[in-house]
């Protein structure tokens, strides 16, 4: 290993949130180091699918969009009700959506960070150095094989807590409840639709509903990405075949969108909800490795790129402060959100209240259309409207039954 090399900041995962940080931090002046495990272009098990929110983030970067594929809005299908519904108008969001398959989108992100300055490495892994000082552990920078770098602040932006989650105490909370999806791609002469499709009644090969969804994402270049996801609050979730579950939910939109073969062996992933820490002298965790991910859609390329580019704000503002202000403020915009997400998902892991639920969810337009914007976390905070009011009544409720919602959860 040749000698220690210095930057502001270095960054473990160019995912969104990694990218996001690097581009927001090295644009506006910091050197920044990014490792990434993966080649150039690699691929992340993902829906693919942004909502207005993610778009909106995007914008704040500066990024181009053209290259990904237009959406209008979402259709929602619960047992035999469809509702297609527009995206809401906000003041603060876009009112379009993109499918945009990872492969590319997460390429154009990293283009953006070399082209902000920052240094990216691929396809080597990086680890924290961790060193104890006065009985508490503080990260100093990172390591590879082949190169030692010393940062003011260290970025983990690593996807789904694993090893270096372990190292830091950032584990997943056992406590809280977590998602698991799978995806493939097919190709259908609906490619080019505007619409995402989320099937929200999803059944399991014995016909028991599912906490979570299906969904064709389309992207326009001739596939949909097409998959199910699942929360582990519902009962036997640990024994849940997702393969089989996609099998099931294929089944029921071969006809309606005339879908060929599967283009690549479905693959699954995991959607952490929620972390033990998300920081500490020297370092904070973005993104999935923060459990930034939104229960009650799965959504978690909005939350990287949001929470990546918060990092970098404040890590310009003061170095010292970064790490627990940023776990302050991360917590200020989504706690609360996330924490009701939570408790909604415990509540879905019920079956009668699932299907009671979805009945109403999707029973008129206009509840229909406020499910959407409560659900994709599309309420500005300025102008909150109907579904502002609506949330607010679900955080009241939930937070008192949220002890009964615990003890009465079903068994994964
Ligand atoms: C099946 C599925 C469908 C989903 N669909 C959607 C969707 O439609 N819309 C949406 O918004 N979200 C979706 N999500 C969630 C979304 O994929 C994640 O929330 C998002 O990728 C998080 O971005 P990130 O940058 O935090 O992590 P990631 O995208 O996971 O990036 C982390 C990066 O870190 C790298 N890395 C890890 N360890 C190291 C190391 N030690 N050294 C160097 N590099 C390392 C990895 O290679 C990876 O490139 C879905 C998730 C799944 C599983």
């Amino acid at each position: 290993m040749s000698g220690t090399e210095k930057f502001d900041i270095a960054v473990i995962g160019a995912g969104p949130a990694g990218a996001a940080a690097a581009i927001q931090a090295a644009r506006n002046g910091a050197s920044v180091i990014v490792f990434e495990k993966g080649a150039y272009g690699r691929d992340k098990i993902c829906g693919d699918g942004l909502t207005p929110r993610a778009v909106g983030a995007l914008n704040d970067l500066g990024i181009e969009c053209s290259d990904g594929h237009f959406i209008q809005g979402l259709r929602m299908i619960a047992n035999k009700t469809e509702r297609q519904l527009d995206w809401p108008t906000t003041d603060r969001y876009p009112n379009y959506g993109l499918v945009w398959p990872r492969r590319r989108l997460d390429a154009a992100l990293m283009d953006a960070a070399v082209e902000a300055g920052a240094e990216l490495v691929y396809e080597t892994e990086a680890r924290p150095r961790v060193v104890v000082e006065d009985g508490t552990q503080r990260v100093i920078g990172v390591e590879t094989d082949g190169r030692r770098i010393k940062a003011d602040l260290t970025i983990i932006a690593a996807g789904a807590p694993g090893t270096i989650a372990k190292m830091l105490g950032a584990e997943r909370d056992a406590n809280e409840p977590y998602g698991l999806a799978i995806r493939s791609y097919v190709e259908s002469p609906r490619h080019a639709d505007a619409f995402l499709e989320a099937c929200l009644t999803l059944k399991d090969e014995n016909g028991e509903s599912v906490p979570g969804y299906g969904w064709m994402f389309p992207a326009g270049d001739g596939t949909v990405n097409i998959g199910v996801g699942a929360l582990s609050t519902m009962k036997g979730f640990k024994k849940l075949n997702l393969n089989t579950l996609l099998d099931t939910y294929r089944a029921s939109v071969q006809e309606s969108w005339e879908i060929g073969p599967n283009l690549e062996r479905p693959r699954a992933w995991r959607l952490p909800m929620a972390t033990q820490k998300r920081h500490g002298p020297g370092w904070l965790a973005i993104g999935d490795a923060a459990g930034l991910i939104n229960p009650m859609n799965g959504e978690g390329i909005d939350y990287g790129l949001e929470s990546g580019i918060l990092a970098a704000n404040l890590f310009l503002a003061d170095v010292e402060s970064a790490p627990q202000v940023y776990d302050q403020q991360v917590g200020e915009r989504f706690d609360g959100f996330l924490k009701l997400g939570r408790r909604f998902s415990f509540l879905i892991g019920h079956p009668l209240i699932l299907n009671a639920g979805l009945r109403f969810s999707v029973s008129t337009n206009s509840i229909a259309k406020i499910t959407l914007q409560v659900m994709a976390n599309l309420i500005d905070s300025q102008s909150p409207g109907i579904a502002g009011g609506v949330m607010k009544a679900a955080d009241k409720t939930l937070a008192v039954s949220d002890p009964l919602l615990r003890k009465t959860r079903a068994k994964p």
